[in-house]
């Protein structure tokens, strides 16, 4: 569906910074998408389209473009235009830290999907950027595009989920003042840090706990080799049967039985080679089986 929105249809300037005069913009289609944040010295406080690398200018709005000459941008047979979804879940990311999230005006000719928008104009209306972007660079393309920028402790492509998690938030964000925004962002982000923290430090915590079982079972075999090599089998059946108590095994039936059956085999091979050692010695005290020579 192709809607036509005019441009400046609320008539009231949106300046937002001293040095930069937002464009004239309709509150009229606004969605959630990532940009990317320029990595070079000179570029740390420009905006690009994260995929074509195209860089969005300051104070004027964004125009679409498209290889064809067929058409002007979005054409509907086309994949040309700038894009915005609804829920920030749909977004997809890349694993670059200078990744930004943040919801962004669109007019002009507009083509409605399912899960979003593509437009011929468009302009951010506020950025939410992650640790990856410093405090300086904030303040940097605040300045140059004149619009709110907030920092997260936590990753945007997080950010996002949380967002996609809680749709009346998401909805708020979108289609609120900057005031409103603020506000909202102010009573959730440091509630969504600490709860990634904690997921983070939750998942640490696990990792940190299977590299030491897996650090411990080594260790186990290392010393069973060691010990069975060295003659000691009691040593050795020890550290193997406590290894496969301690790890679950004799209560996986395809590995607990086959080991239970070795250990029976290596327990038998240990009493007869301990027996050959006690009878060979100068004073035996028992012998059993024929093979002994006291
Ligand atoms: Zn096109």
């Amino acid at each position: 569906m192709t809607t036509s929105v005019p441009a400046g249809a609320d008539g009231t300037p949106d300046v937002r910074s001293p040095d930069v005069r937002v464009p004239d913009v309709p509150v009229a289609v606004v969605g959630w998408r990532t940009w990317r944040v320029g990595r070079r010295a000179q570029q740390r406080h420009e905006l690009f389209s994260p995929l074509t690398g195209t860089p969005w200018p300051p104070g004027r709005p964004m125009l679409a473009d498209c290889a064809s000459p067929r058409h002007a941008p979005p054409g509907d047979a086309c994949g040309c235009g700038l894009y915005a979804v609804a829920d920030p879940g749909d977004l997809g990311w890349s694993p670059s830290d200078h990744e930004v999230l943040g919801v962004v005006s669109l007019w002009g000719e507009v083509v409605e999907g399912t899960r979003g928008w593509r437009a011929a104009q468009g302009y951010p209306r506020f950025l939410l950027t992650g640790p990856g972007i410093s405090g300086e660079q904030r303040a940097g393309l605040t300045r140059r595009l004149g619009v709110p920028v907030y920092g997260s402790e936590l990753p945007p492509r997080e950010l996002a989920a949380f967002l996609a998690a809680d749709p009346a938030t998401a909805d708020a964000l979108r289609h609120g003042s900057d005031s409103a925004v603020a506000d909202l962002l102010a009573d959730r982000l440091p509630d969504w840090a600490r709860r990634g923290h904690e997921t983070r430090s939750r998942a640490a915590a696990e990792a940190a706990r299977r590299r030491n079982q897996a650090e411990r079972r080594a260790a186990t075999w290392r010393t069973a080799l060691v010990a069975w090599l060295l003659g000691v089998q009691p040593v050795a059946l020890a550290a193997i049967a406590g290894w496969a108590v301690a790890g679950g095994v004799l209560t996986t039936p395809w590995l607990g039985v086959p080991l239970l059956v070795a250990l029976a085999v290596l327990v038998m091979v240990s009493a007869r080679a301990g027996l050959r050692r006690r009878t060979t010695g100068r004073r035996p005290r028992a012998v059993v089986g024929g093979r002994s020579k006291p």
